[in-house]
């Protein structure tokens, strides 16, 4: 064989050409700026969005930005002892959260970590909180109701099993205790619920959790809790915490009620958040992403088919309007996304009519084909009634004195608007609310005061209960309202008018 020096020493150069004498830093990295919860890492070339990052002291962190020289990271903990030049090193995880049965009945942080002194949780399950959201193909269309108790949702704004329903209004106009009530209503139903606080005060959790315990609610109840005083990225993450554990429920085939109390405050943490990150500020000075903030949050709602189990999860986002202007950024983007809003007013809430349910601006567009058959037909005639009667209050402000027919059609709707009051606390269950509402869109109660009609409601369902009882197991059992529920219940309320 013939050697070429030539070729050789072409080759040998050429790899000496090609030499470059390069240090790559994959796992660990150094901190070159820290404070305000943001730290600034140099070195992590490999490292993933939302990448679990360890510093020193066990204070973790959560890689956002993943720039050309480094990675802008959020702290999970205090920011104290970190120090420009640490060391930090990759965890190759997303951040995860703490899944499973164990978890029922507790209250924990947005990391999943207990808060309320019962002692560890007896998980070894942990998933990310980041997940795509189920497919077109293994969902099925919303056809269960999911019952709130508030006779107002569920005859005019039926919610589904797997529906997105928004609750909107100004401040302390009820927006939490529509959706404690329902929560307090899911006792019998064999819905799973969460309850996800944003940036609330620890008193006001402290209270829900109360009130849940004293009526038995946490039996099957989960509080994930991230308050006003804790860490905008703990506020940031607690609600994809909170349906990470409603998925793992779905997944088992149940249904789930999660509700995010609220979407502003958590849109409010996610800017001060992205602000520090020095990411561009946009309308509101919200960072251009706020819309995907919430839309992969609230698609991950579903109601998956039969094949994948059949779970569902509903969900209850929360928002705080300012003067109830519903068109700011936040509100008009989770409107967009969502199937449909209750809207809560502070003038109704005032005039004694709580819940404080706009009946006009509120909508719910896909509960109807889940609503069952009876409620169906007197929600349809509820809605018209209200309708017109709103229409004749707006008319007769202008005229002193009414016909009888037009005084007549006035006092039939002030009494639907009294039986759509309820008390905070007080969910009904359906068969109640069909018995309620049939009578009084039957005009059955125009003789009785305006003021009496809640006790009179109130005393005459017990009696119902008590006297007819197979009326009651009718309607629940029954498609629709045949002649003989309504001839039951036309005696019922003669019988007991005579007593009240
Ligand atoms: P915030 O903006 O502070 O979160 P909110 O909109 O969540 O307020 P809630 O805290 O639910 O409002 O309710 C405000 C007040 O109204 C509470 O004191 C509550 O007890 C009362 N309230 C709510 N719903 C009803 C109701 N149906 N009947 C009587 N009182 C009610
Ligand atoms: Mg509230």
């Amino acid at each position: 064989m013939e050697l070429k020096p030539e070729e050789i020493s072409s080759i040998i150069k050429e790899q000496i050409k090609k030499y470059e004498n390069k240090l790559e830093l994959v796992d660990v990295g150094t901190v070159i700026q820290v404070g305000d919860g943001i730290a600034r890492l140099h070195g992590l070339e490999g490292c993933m969005a939302g990448e679990l990052i360890e510093f020193p002291g066990d204070v973790y962190g959560m890689a956002l930005n993943l720039e050309e020289d480094n990675v802008g990271c959020v702290l999970l903990g205090s920011d104290k002892d970190i120090k420009e030049g640490d060391t930090v090193k990759r965890t190759g995880r997303i951040v995860e959260v703490p899944v499973g049965n164990a978890l029922t009945g507790r209250v924990v942080n947005a990391l999943g970590q207990p808060i309320d002194g019962k002692g560890s949780i007896n998980t070894n399950k942990f998933s990310p909180i980041e997940k795509i959201a189920p497919g077109v193909i293994t969902r099925k269309s919303v056809h269960e109701p999911l019952q709130t108790g508030i006779k107002a949702i569920d005859a005019l704004f039926p919610i589904g099993r797997g529906q997105r329903e928004l609750i909107i209004g100004d401040r302390q106009t009820g927006k939490t205790a529509i959706a404690i009530d329902t929560i307090l209503n899911q006792a019998d139903q064999d819905v799973m619920c969460i309850y996800v606080a944003i940036g609330q005060k620890r008193s006001t959790v402290a209270q829900i959790v109360e009130v849940l315990q004293q009526r038995g609610a946490m039996d099957y109840t989960i509080v994930v809790s991230a308050t006003a005083s804790e860490l905008a990225p703990l506020q940031y993450i607690a609600p994809y915490a909170g349906i990470t554990m409603a998925e793992e429920f779905m997944a088992q085939g149940k249904d789930c009620l999660i509700v995010y109390d609220d979407l502003s405050k958590h849109a409010t943490a996610y800017r001060s958040m992205s602000l520090l990150l020095r990411r561009p500020p946009g309308r509101e000075a919200f960072p251009g992403d706020v819309f995907y903030l919430h839309s992969r949050l609230l698609e991950r709602a579903a109601k998956l088919n039969e094949e994948n189990g059949g779970g569902s999860i509903t969900a209850l986002p929360i928002i705080e309007t300012l003067e109830g202007d519903i068109s700011a950024y936040i509100p008009t983007n989770v409107i967009s996304i969502t199937d449909g809003q209750i809207f809560l007013e502070t003038d109704l809430f005032f005039a004694g009519q709580r819940p404080a349910i706009n009946t006009g601006l509120s909508v719910s567009r896909v509960g109807g084909d889940a609503q069952i058959k009876t409620m169906k037909a007197i929600g349809g005639k509820l809605k018209l009634s209200i309708a017109e009667y709103r229409d004749l209050v707006a008319f007769s402000q202008f005229g002193s004195d009414l016909d009888p027919e037009t005084q007549a059609r006035l006092s039939h709707g002030e009494r639907l608007m009294e039986v759509l009051k309820q008390a905070q606390y007080s969910p009904l269950n359906v068969e109640d609310q069909v018995i309620i509402l049939y009578v009084v869109t039957h005009n059955l109660l125009k003789d009785i005061p305006v003021d009496q009609i809640s006790l009179f409601e109130k005393e005459f369902l017990d009696f119902v209960h008590n006297n007819y009882p197979e009326t009651v197991k009718m309607i629940s059992e029954r498609e629709g309202l045949d002649d003989e529920i309504r001839e039951n219940i036309k005696k019922a309320i003669e019988e007991f008018k005579k007593s009240f």
